[in-house]
């Protein structure tokens, strides 16, 4: 057994007799690092320390009630979605749920239309009247034949041709990440879908819905196991010297982790501009996208996503920035080369985990970072099973010295 498994095992074992400390120091307590904590304390009655730079837990779904007592999304708005039934019930065990399927108006041409396109998108837009029977061959008749499906401009003219791409997605893309769609991953605009029906939500997972009280308080319930303790307003190199700890679970930026030893990777930043508003409502819809106009990309309404009562509103402006805060890894193949780099250098160290959208430099939503973590915690309560059986054939081994 090399020397990483054995300080893993030890510290999946829970607690060492004679040593002080924690079996688990936590970096960040976001989705990655929550879902974590939680599993390790809750399965394997291990002790673990969680850290966080930001005085709050929850990481970028952070929720919050602002001076007015609008429930709002400081980092911008999170609309939980999953297709999977296990993560929608490893959640459930921490809130309730408030069913709410989201749904986007583009602002385009002084309309405000559907997106993701479908079929009244492009009625409304042109003033056409076809149904869904007909819409598939007028999307083939405008649609851009591509020999392979490489960038996200190759994504999109594909599907739904020049004139709708430059309406919808060329302005918001370049608005968004600083680059052209063709300078982009397929992946990126590939998470928008084109429709070839009526159905107008953002989303179309099997499971939609808000936690009811919040994210955060669900962070509060998946961190209160006694096992854990908090330390927030604290970066993780203030206290891995001075705290003792086995092993180290780490969900932020890779490359601040090796101090850029190769180099920075890029992550795009936000602006947040939140605004009050004095009226009840102030748009039709959770979300109205500006790909041509302005220099945000979207304004959302938190009263739709929460479903929250109030005699006022709030608002959040998204302004793209190239730097500040890392939100977003962009995926292109130079930076996924790159990340690689720092990959081989995370495999390596036995004793740390890498998990997380920033962590692992992957444009994840919640729900796969939280899938991602339980697959995480899986490996590592294997890998503690099977130094469980070494242990018990070790002690078979010694008595049966003994006996001889
Ligand atoms: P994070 O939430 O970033 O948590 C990492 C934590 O590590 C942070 O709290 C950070 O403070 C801490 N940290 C970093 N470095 C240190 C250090 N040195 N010491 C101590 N702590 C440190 N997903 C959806 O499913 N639906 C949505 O609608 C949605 N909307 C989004 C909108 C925006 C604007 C953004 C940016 C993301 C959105 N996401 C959405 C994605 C979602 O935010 C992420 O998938 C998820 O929050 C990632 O969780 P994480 O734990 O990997 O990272
Ligand atoms: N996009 C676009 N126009 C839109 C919506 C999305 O061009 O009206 C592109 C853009 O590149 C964006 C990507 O599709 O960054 C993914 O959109 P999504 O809404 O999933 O972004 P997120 O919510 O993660 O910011």
């Amino acid at each position: 057994m090399d020397k990483g498994s054995e300080e893993l095992s030890a510290a999946a074992s829970g607690r060492v007799p004679g040593r002080a400390g924690f079996d688990f120091l936590v970096v960040g307590a976001g989705f990655a690092g929550s879902v974590l904590a939680e599993r390790l304390a809750s399965q394997l009655d291990a002790r673990v320390l969680v850290v966080d730079k930001r005085p709050h837990v929850g990481g970028n779904a952070y929720d919050r009630y602002d001076d007015a007592g609008v429930l709002v999304h400081p980092y911008g708005p999170h609309i939980f979605h999953t297709n999977s039934s296990d993560i929608f019930d490893y959640l459930s065990q921490f809130t309730r749920w408030r069913p709410y399927q989201h749904r986007v108006l583009a602002s385009v041409d002084g309309q405000l239309l559907p997106i993701p396109i479908n079929v009244d998108t492009v009625n409304r837009l042109y003033g056409l009247q076809l149904n869904s029977f007909d819409i598939s061959a007028w999307l083939a008749s405008v649609a851009e034949k591509r020999p392979a499906i490489q960038t996200s401009e190759d994504v999109v003219v594909s599907q739904v041709g020049r004139d709708l791409y430059n309406k919808f997605f060329r302005g918001y893309t370049r608005k968004q990440w600083g680059l052209d769609p063709s300078q982009l991953d397929a992946s990126v605009t590939a998470r928008v879908p084109t429709r070839t029906n009526r159905d107008d939500r953002y989303f179309s997972d099997t499971f939609q819905a808000m936690p009811l009280h919040g994210f955060t308080r669900m962070f509060e319930a998946m961190l209160a196991h006694p096992n854990i303790k908090l330390m927030l307003a604290t970066d993780y190199r203030e206290v891995e010297e001075l705290v003792p700890w086995r092993h180290m679970i780490y969900t932020g930026p890779i490359d601040a982790f090796f101090n850029y030893r190769h180099g920075k990777l890029p992550y795009r930043g936000l602006e947040f501009r939140h605004v009050n508003l004095p009226q009840e409502q102030f748009q039709p819809v959770g979300t109205v996208n500006f790909p041509n106009d302005y220099a945000y990309t979207r304004v959302t309404e938190f009263k739709h996503l929460t479903g929250q009562r109030h005699a006022t509103t709030s608002v959040v402006y998204e302004y793209p920035r190239a730097d500040g805060d890392p939100y977003y890894p962009i995926p292109r193949a130079e930076n996924t080369a790159l990340y690689r780099r720092y990959e081989a250098d995370a495999e390596s160290m036995a004793n740390v985990t890498f998990v997380g959208r920033l962590a692992t430099y992957k444009y994840y939503n919640m729900d796969q970072v939280v899938g991602q973590a339980l697959a995480a915690f899986r490996r590592l309560s294997q890998r503690h099973d099977d130094q469980h059986l070494l242990d018990l054939g070790a002690v078979a081994k010694a008595s049966r010295a003994v006996a001889a």
